[in-house]
């Protein structure tokens, strides 16, 4: 009977193996594209007038004299690879194309919210140095600040903006992404997206504080920034939310969940077939570290890593105490 059941629960998670294998073998063999279209940021000649006028909707985020004619490296939609045009790239292995505008300007430099919303992010992003996000419901957009200075100050997370105020500063180049021995120059990467960033996970293409990817940025509902601020339009009902699948936005963090579900359920089911509080407790442990270091990234499966840990761990325990006892009732069969 006993050996039937065993038999049955490697079938499954054989099964379950290989369909995950599938997933991740089709998500490798994706077709990035050559090219995206990318275009230089509109002029910006009125800028003083669209900072200066509070009836608009939208304003840059740098005040208008220091904009003209400033772009870093990274035009909206262009790629990573070193051109002619770009000399100041990045050599990433693969090549990524640029989400946002980068403005080039000195550290220090006060950078504004573009429009009324709400912080949703604000603090230390990788190579971002300090990033902030404003959702702007009345637009259906969220608008991304990135190398923004950790030692200056800036507003947190949850906080009400109206356009216009005063949100962060620029980062000196050894604590806006880069370091000592890689300094970056000081510039706003400044990016603006359809939808709220509650929408978009934390990793795989669609994440919500990308800078960089291997789609188009055109297809992830990334939008040229300076093209959304010249237009001052803003449609009935705020941009339409781009049409895409559950699976392709949240199919990585479901995967993530899935294997540690289906991982966490088969430890505990052999730990008890074989009485063996090893194999629960310290993977146990394992899981809810890993929940942990999902959450500082603000992983949605980090609650389901915690969760299983926890169930884990509280298994492992019990079959040690469960073993411990049973050792000392029966002390002959340690023999
Ligand atoms: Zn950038």
């Amino acid at each position: 009977m006993s050996t039937k059941y065993g038999a049955k629960i490697s079938n499954t998670s054989l099964l379950v193996s290989l369909i995950i294998l599938v997933v991740l073998l089709a998500g490798c063999s994706k077709q990035y594209p050559e090219t995206c279209p990318s275009s230089t940021p509109i002029g910006l000649i009125d800028a003083d007038e669209i900072a200066n006028d509070d009836s608009l909707p939208f304003r840059f985020p740098l005040d208008a004299s220091t904009i003209d004619g400033t772009l870093f490296f990274g035009w909206f939609g262009v790629s990573n690879e070193c051109s002619p045009n770009i000399t100041d790239c990045y050599e990433y292995p693969v090549r990524q194309y640029h989400a946002a505008e980068d403005y080039q300007r000195p550290a220090g430099t006060a950078v504004y919210a573009i429009a009324d919303g709400r912080i949703s992010f604000s603090g230390r992003a990788g190579g971002y140095g300090w990033l902030i996000i404003i959702d702007h419901p009345q637009a259906n957009l969220y608008s991304l600040y990135g190398h923004l200075s950790p030692s200056r100050w800036k507003l947190g997370s949850g906080k009400e903006v109206k356009r216009g105020d005063l949100i962060a500063y620029l980062g000196d180049s050894d604590e806006n992404g880069g370091s000592a021995d890689e300094p970056l120059e000081p510039h706003l990467h400044f990016g603006i997206r359809a939808g709220q960033t509650a929408d978009y996970p934390t990793r795989g293409e669609w994440r919500f504080m990308a800078g960089w990817m291997r789609l188009c940025p055109q297809d992830l509902a990334w939008k040229q920034p300076s093209a959304i601020i010249t237009s001052q339009e803003i449609p009935a009902g705020g941009y339409p939310q781009p049409e895409v699948g559950f699976l392709t936005r949240w199919g990585f963090e479901l995967l993530i969940t899935s294997i540690y579900t289906i991982g966490g359920v088969g430890m505990i089911v052999l730990g008890v077939r074989r009485k063996l509080h090893s194999l629960i407790l310290f993977p146990g442990i394992l899981v809810i570290a890993a929940g942990i270091v999902f959450h500082s990234n603000r992983m949605a499966s980090t609650y389901t890593l915690l969760v299983i840990g926890l169930i884990m761990t509280a298994s492992g325990i019990v079959l040690y105490r469960q073993s411990g006892r049973h050792h000392l009732s029966s002390p002959e069969r340690l023999k």
